[in-house]
């Protein structure tokens, strides 16, 4: 199979901007492999991004506003039917000033590219401004930077307008702009910018495309691989049934080391697991064993431990995608606690649900000290939870900024995964899903990111099963984090050293 080369009539053998990023082999498996459907989560995320469009079409302009003057030109053209690209290249020549659901295809660079088209907008000296719906945040608030955005309900009939933001760069959305942009242009209907719209559905952010129009050209001539190598992403990937015996066939060294973290062996002549075991280089010899004999965790050191003190506080918080967070999760070695919120974020009852458990936990804090006892508060790879900590001091003000610095740089808030990374060392890595199992803990339910959303959205909509299912998920991280504690604390029983 051959995709570069095959035939333009057939929208399979395109190339789509999600195919020039991360893995290249994925395009070879969905033109050889049409009857593979999106997995649970993908399904989930492709309903994401459907709701998305909804939104935005309803904001779009269908007419002039009043203010705009009765003579102003205006038609706005939805594409819906069966043959989108005739239909998309007679709206063009029709002029249209806003055209939705937009498909273009063609030759870039000797590949055979496919490009869907969210939203077209036509400008003033005749070309098209590609709007893309992405589900990311595009923008977030600067003090130092400015944006110019178009509002969405504007598009086609206003002009751009300045906004103290900075731009947050997302590679496919880029993509995809560019290869918009790249087909506008062999029509000469290419305009300099392209236009995102992503969770704040009223505004298209204004980009210059040529940065990734630059990466696309070279991502477009680099040739299509012809074999797997397993990498982050294959674990959420629709193929993954099918690249795994590839891979296992040839023992590939990427089963072990994914992506990048095999090149150190691949340098060396070394491609499979077998190879890595043999070549005798320590820790990754071990770790390729490990693999080979179902090994999950080895230590890296001869005796375990971590950091205890008399009131022990784990803790696990979960955020609704970037928009907030709306779980806190508390479990003290008897009770756990959850300080929850099933409105919607970003508002009043947030910022009250946090400083609830930020009192809270300061309230266990000096009940401690009270009582002349020590006080450590834990959790499991801090960063989702200091960025939130931080965003929440910043966004509410009900706690100060400087209060929460100084709580995350101290000796009382301790990342037990930065512990577990210092002395153990695994095949399938380190996040507690690995690590907990071997000290014997369990979760109840098995949730990942995409269901996890899904349950929060019926959970807001009042389905209590859901709302019970989130609350003991969070729970179950929190006693499992704890769980880790106690496993290093009691030199890790069971576990393989080095
Ligand atoms: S499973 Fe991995 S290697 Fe296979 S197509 Fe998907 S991402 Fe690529």
């Amino acid at each position: 199979m051959e995709p570069r080369k095959n035939s333009a009539t057939s929208a399979l053998y395109a190339v789509k901007a999600a195919d020039l990023v991360g893995c290249r082999y994925r395009l070879r498996q969905r033109v050889e492999h049409p009857e593979v459907g999106p997995t649970s989560e993908g399904v989930a995320r492709i309903s994401r991004v459907q709701a998305a469009r909804e939104k935005v079409m309803s904001l779009l302009p269908q007419r002039p506003a009043i203010g705009d003057g009765r003579r102003r030109a205006f038609r706005r053209t939805d594409l819906t039917g069966p043959d989108t690209e005739l239909a998309t290249l007679e709206a063009l020549f029709d002029q249209d000033h806003v055209i939705t659901g937009a498909q273009l295809s063609g030759w870039v660079d000797g590949a055979y590219v496919t490009s869907e088209i969210d939203v077209l907008v036509r400008q003033e000296d005749g070309t098209y401004l590609p709007v893309m719906i992405s589900n990311h945040r595009v923008a977030r608030p600067s003090a130092t930077s400015t944006m110019r955005y178009i509002a969405t309900h504007r598009l086609g009939l206003g002009q751009a307008l300045e906004a103290r933001a900075q731009q947050r760069h997302h590679t496919i959305d880029g993509y995809r702009a560019a290869l918009a942009h790249l087909l506008l242009d062999q029509m000469g209907l290419g305009c300099p910018e392209a236009a995102v719209i992503g969770q704040e559905r009223e505004r298209a952010y204004l980009a210059a495309v040529a940065p990734y129009v630059e990466a696309v050209r070279e991502a477009l001539v680099q040739p299509t691989p012809t074999e797997p190598r397993r990498l982050k992403q294959c674990a959420t990937c629709r193929f993954w049934t099918l690249c795994e015996p590839e891979l296992r066939a040839v023992d590939e060294i990427s089963l072990v080391f994914p992506g990048e973290r095999a090149r150190v062996f691949r340098d060396k002549g070394i491609h499979t697991v077998q190879g890595a075991i043999a070549a005798g280089i320590g820790e990754p010899s071990a770790v390729a064993r490990a693999w080979r004999d179902g090994v999950p965790v080895l230590s890296r050191v001869e005796t375990t431990s971590a950091p205890r003190a008399d009131v022990e506080i784990d803790i696990d918080m979960e955020a609704y995608l970037d928009q907030g967070a709306y779980l806190w999760g508390a479990y003290d070695g008897i009770e756990y606690r959850a300080f929850v919120l099933w409105d919607e974020v970003g508002g009043e009852v947030e910022a009250q649900n946090f400083a609830e458990f930020w009192t809270w936990l300061m309230d266990r804090r000096q009940a401690a000290y009270d009582a002349g006892q020590t006080f450590a508060a834990y959790c499991y790879a801090a960063g989702g939870e200091n960025h939130w900590l931080l965003s929440s001091a910043r966004r509410f003000g009900v706690v100060s900024e400087a209060e929460i610095k100084a709580f995350i740089a101290s000796d009382e808030w301790i990342d037990i995964f930065a512990y577990v990374r210092k002395q153990f060392v695994g095949p399938d890595g380190l996040g507690l899903k690995v690590v907990a199992p071997v000290a014997g803990y369990d979760w109840e339910d098995d949730i990942d990111g995409e269901a996890s959303i899904a349950l929060r959205r019926a959970g807001r909509l009042g389905d209590l099963a859901a709302r019970e299912m989130l609350l003991r998920y969070n729970e179950d991280d929190c006693r499992a984090t704890r769980a880790v504690r106690e496993f290093l604390d009691a030199n890790a029983p069971g576990v393989p050293r080095i």
